[in-house]
């Protein structure tokens, strides 16, 4: 049995759900399909998700919506006749919008949540509706009936493991699934979605669930790309790619996955295969446990902007025992997450996203580490960009990080900071925000020379 998720470009118009239908038909182990809300279908477009967030919080600062939703509905009808479907077909999705926005706002964040995963319910009937229409047994399945039960956390809501045995009933049913994606219900019931981009998560717990031969990802790109096309032009793409790989890449900044979403597939050691639903004749990219290295150590090349770095020093820091918990609390006290922490002799530097580190934050913290900690000097250098350059084979290769800085050098990019991590698939380079692209261009040519 495969689990195929589509993204919300595979969803954007009657003509997109043709092509996922085809897709599904096309192979009788795809059972379980996941899907996202429709997405754009131009440049200029707003996604459905997004339509639906607008109309909620209108109704919020006591506006009635309806603009927003009548924007909503149309997209819905317009697929909907696109596809030749009965009335009867549209109906419940236009019930079910209108019930939404008329739904008591008193507690915001159900609402919130209620909205936005009307994008994934009604796009999730539409396609079920539509294999129907083609003669296909397909059915949609609420994920509160599945079993999918989430942490009590609107908009962020985490998967409970009790969900996977239930949902492992999935196995069983006839014909072909089609879930929507993004959302579950608290053990009490209460509707909440994942993170943005959540659809990915859902994706990957049913193939974990179901013990899935394969998850396939299929989205609008024919595979992944060793760097970024915004900045690379043509990059190479990846065949396959390992979980540990893609893991670090996807902190960096590749958009390819919700930093989240890999975590179930890796546990159950399920193969995700990323292809594109506009061709699904391409190969795609394969992510797996472990792959055969090749000539080329560096499989892709990543950068993501936004950090900060506290910077402490205290004469024999080395020497008292403690320090650094007792540092490290006092980030936890203010629940700001930290993500590295390169150190010296007599220094530690922490860096934390600049997101969980206001400048009442920095204030707050600055101030305890003097007092508490006694530091000797204490200084926050904002603007920081990480960089990752990440391969299995690096391990094994002399002489990478020599190649890096070389190529930082001829580029004129100064570095801040340095950090091969103990896992030795990648080596991490602070630069400065406006460096980052200039980083980026030149770690590309040094290490896909003939790609460029
Ligand atoms: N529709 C949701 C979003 O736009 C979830 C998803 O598409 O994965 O974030």
């Amino acid at each position: 049995m495969k689990t195929a998720k589509f993204g919300g470009s595979s969803l954007a118009s009657a003509a997109q759900i043709r092509k996922v239908c085809d897709i599904i038909t096309a192979d009788t182990s795809r059972r379980l399909i996941i899907v996202s809300a429709p997405g754009k279908r131009t440049a200029q477009d707003t996604k459905v998700t997004d339509l639906l967030i607008q109309a909620a919080e209108a109704r919020l600062t006591h506006q009635d919506g309806e603009q927003e939703m009548g924007l909503v509905e149309a997209r819905y009808v317009e697929i909907a006749s696109g596809l030749g479907l009965e009335q009867d077909d549209v109906d419940p999705i236009i019930a079910d919008l209108r019930h939404r926005l008329q739904a008591d706002t008193a507690d915001e964040g159900l609402f919130l949540d209620t909205m936005k995963a009307a994008g994934e319910a009604n796009s999730a009937r539409l396609t079920a509706a539509f294999l129907r229409h083609r003669g296909v047994d397909a059915h949609y399945v609420d994920p509160g009936e599945a079993g999918m039960i989430l942490s009590d956390e609107p908009g962020n809501a985490r998967v409970l493991t009790q969900s996977y045995g239930r949902l492992r009933g999935l196995r069983d049913r006839a014909g072909i699934t089609i879930f929507p994606g993004f959302f579950g219900y608290t053990e009490a019931g209460r509707l909440v979605t994942f993170p943005r981009g959540g659809s990915d998560i859902t994706g990957a717990i049913l193939a974990a669930a179901v013990d899935a031969e394969l998850y396939e990802n299929f989205t609008d790109v024919d595979s992944v790309f060793a760097a970024s096309p915004r900045l690379i032009d043509a990059p190479a793409p990846v065949d396959e790619i390992t979980y540990r790989e893609m893991r670090e890449l996807s902190y960096a900044g590749f958009s390819v996955f919700h930093d989240e979403a890999l975590e179930p597939v890796v546990r159950a050691g399920i193969p995700v295969a990323v292809k594109n639903t506009n061709n699904p004749a391409a190969s795609g990219t394969r992510i797996v446990t472990t792959r055969q290295v090749g000539d080329t150590p560096v499989v892709g090349i990543a950068a993501t902007a936004g950090f900060c770095t506290v910077y402490v020093s205290r004469y024999l820091m080395n020497r008292e025992i403690g320090f650094g918990r007792r540092l490290l609390e006092i980030f936890e006290d203010e629940a700001i997450p930290f993500e590295h922490t390169p150190s010296g002799i007599d220094n530690l530097s922490i860096i934390v996203r600049e997101d969980f580190f206001d400048h009442a934050a920095e204030e707050r913290v600055l101030r305890r580490i003097r007092h508490e900690l006694d530091a000797d000097e204490v200084s926050v250098k904002r603007g920081l960009a990480l960089v990752m350059v990440v391969g299995e084979g690096m391990s094994h290769t002399v002489g990478l990080a020599a190649r890096a800085t070389a190529a930082f050098r001829q580029a004129g990019v100064n570095l801040e900071m340095m950090n091969q991590g103990s896992s030795e698939v990648s080596m991490m380079f602070g630069v400065k925000d406006h460096d980052v692209d200039d980083a980026v261009c030149s770690l590309y040519t040094e290490f896909f020379p003939s790609d460029h």
